[in-house]
């Protein structure tokens, strides 16, 4: 039997980082609320209630789209997808069916350090549907609370093409989209909370076949690696299937993270199932050339390129240069951090170690740090030209980060200026062979580990400011090793 060949494409849905909802005059901010507070008829699905467009969800839509090179149709419209769900209180949701905000783009991503493409078929606006929380397992429950805080938030989707091959693409190409919406602004990119969320498609045929298999859906993967998981799963059972000699099902399958299973929910539905029609309480929306041009001229610099240039100018490690440019706030930090004059490799240290390090213990985005980039870079500068140790360094920063005090300022006030002056060191060495004589003598010797102590009294002597590698260089000479 030939070999089979997995052909995977995602559906991935992004809510809108707007102020209101798609819609209505509501929050679009739902977490965190009493239930049901954040509505008001046209999201309650009120009889008589009218939905008014949501300008800034249509240029983010855009926006997107653009970044993404799709074409941005000038007419496109609204439609009612219907069906019944007790999250959904019109009984409809609106969507865009066959006149979408935008067509036929790409997005560019890595899978081990190789470049790939994935077409994208579009990307058009739709509105959230409310929440339900279950007492109990969904299908036992004696009820179930309906919470509409969330219902008509705006909902952007974006639909890839069937172009990856393997499971172990699925989450790079979603790597590589959450963090173009994060560099773009439109959205927060939390997965866990749902903010972020991706249905994939996946068939099986027999390597060389031009056709394609039928297709499972798969959804409720809210991870990189349960989406992973869910599509290696899926390539086991539905080869198993077909080795079998039989046929893959079409159907609607849920990713069960206690089973580490896919599960069956549903056949699957067809498009002429939802009966779509025009929104006829919604205008047409025309895309002026004026406000496309616009927006394509505000577009960020896109993600990988950022990377390359930020790795090439600075002389970054591949690794370092990924990580600084993974969110927008961090590359932004890091160039202010280098535009004071930081060198370049040790402010990617410092920021992607202690500093990071420092901000998510205080759940702090990099943008809010108390020590901001111009104060980090001073101290970077001053440790990179041996004013301070890098102990004292970090020590400084953690005070400056709890303090919100310049971590120069602090190096100044306490006299942690690194000292190297030749007399002052011989003094502070001459008290640490005085007070670890066992120590001196085992260093004399050859112990090479007895050093350590020696300069930790250095330091101590000098209130810490002695400098640690004079120190060293200092008490070998001292005690007849200054050859090696
Ligand atoms: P549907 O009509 O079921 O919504 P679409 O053609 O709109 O199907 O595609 C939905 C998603 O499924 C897209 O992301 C697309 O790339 C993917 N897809 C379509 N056909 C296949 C297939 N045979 N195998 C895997 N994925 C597929
Ligand atoms: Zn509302
Ligand atoms: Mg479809």
């Amino acid at each position: 039997m030939a070999e089979l060949e997995a052909v995977i494409g995602l559906e991935v849905h992004a809510q809108l980082l707007t102020r209101s909802k798609m819609f209505c005059g509501c929050r679009a901010e739902y977490l965190g609320l009493p239930p049901n507070s954040n509505t008001c008829p046209t999201c309650l699905g009120l009889p008589g209630a009218l939905p008014v467009i949501n300008g800034r969800a249509v240029e983010m839509t855009i926006q997107t789209a653009l970044a993404l090179g799709c074409r941005i149709p000038e007419f496109s419209k609204f439609d009612r997808k219907n069906y019944f769900y007790p999250d959904l209180p019109k009984g409809y949701q609106i969507s865009q069916y066959d006149l979408p905000l935008s067509l036929g783009g790409h997005l560019e991503f890595e899978v081990d350090g190789e470049r790939r493409s994935c077409g994208i078929t579009r990307v058009h606006l739709e509105e959230d549907a409310g929440t339900l929380h279950h007492a109990g397992e969904i299908h036992t429950a004696k009820f179930s609370l309906v919470d509409l805080n969330r219902a008509g938030v705006p909902l952007m989707e974006i639909v890839g093409e069937p172009d990856l091959r393997s499971p172990k693409e699925a989450p790079q190409y979603l790597r590589a989209l959450r963090q173009l919406l994060l560099h773009l602004g439109v959205n927060d990119g939390n997965m866990e909370q749902g903010s972020l969320r991706c249905d994939a498609n996946i068939s099986l045929r027999p390597r060389g076949q031009r056709e394609f298999g039928v297709k499972v859906e798969v959804k409720n993967m809210n991870s990189f690696r349960s989406l992973e998981a869910a599509l290696e799963f899926e390539v086991r059972r539905q080869s198993a299937v077909i080795e079998s000699g039989g046929t893959v099902r079409q159907e609607t399958r849920g990713w069960s993270e206690a089973e580490q299973a896919t599960v069956s929910q549903r056949s699957k539905e067809e498009a002429q199932d939802y009966r779509y029609f025009p929104e006829p309480d919604l205008p047409p929306l025309q895309v002026s050339r004026e406000l496309v041009e616009r927006l394509r001229a505000g577009l960020p610099e896109p993600p990988l390129r950022l990377r390359d240039r930020l790795r090439d100018q600075h002389q970054l490690a591949e690794e370092q240069a990924a990580l600084i440019t993974e969110r927008p706030q961090d590359a932004a930090y890091f160039e202010a951090m280098v535009a004071a004059g930081a060198p370049p490799r040790s402010a990617a240290n410092w920021q992607l170690g202690p500093l990071q390090a420092l901000c998510k213990d205080a759940k702090l985005d990099i943008e809010r740090s108390p020590v901001p980039a111009v104060e980090l870079a001073g101290l970077v500068r001053m440790v990179e030209a041996g004013e301070v140790s890098g102990t004292t360094g970090r020590e400084v920063l953690v005070e400056a980060f709890a303090t919100s005090r310049s971590p120069v300022d602090l190096i100044r006030e306490r006299g942690l200026i690194q000292v190297s002056d030749a007399a002052q060191m011989e003094a502070w060495v001459g008290e640490a062979i005085r007070q670890l004589p066992k120590a001196a003598s085992d260093f004399q010797s050859g112990n090479d580990r007895a050093l350590g102590p020696l300069v930790g009294a250095v330091r101590k002597a000098s209130g810490g400011v002695a400098n640690p590698d004079l120190a060293s260089r200092l008490l070998r000479e001292r005690l007849g090793r200054g050859g090696g």
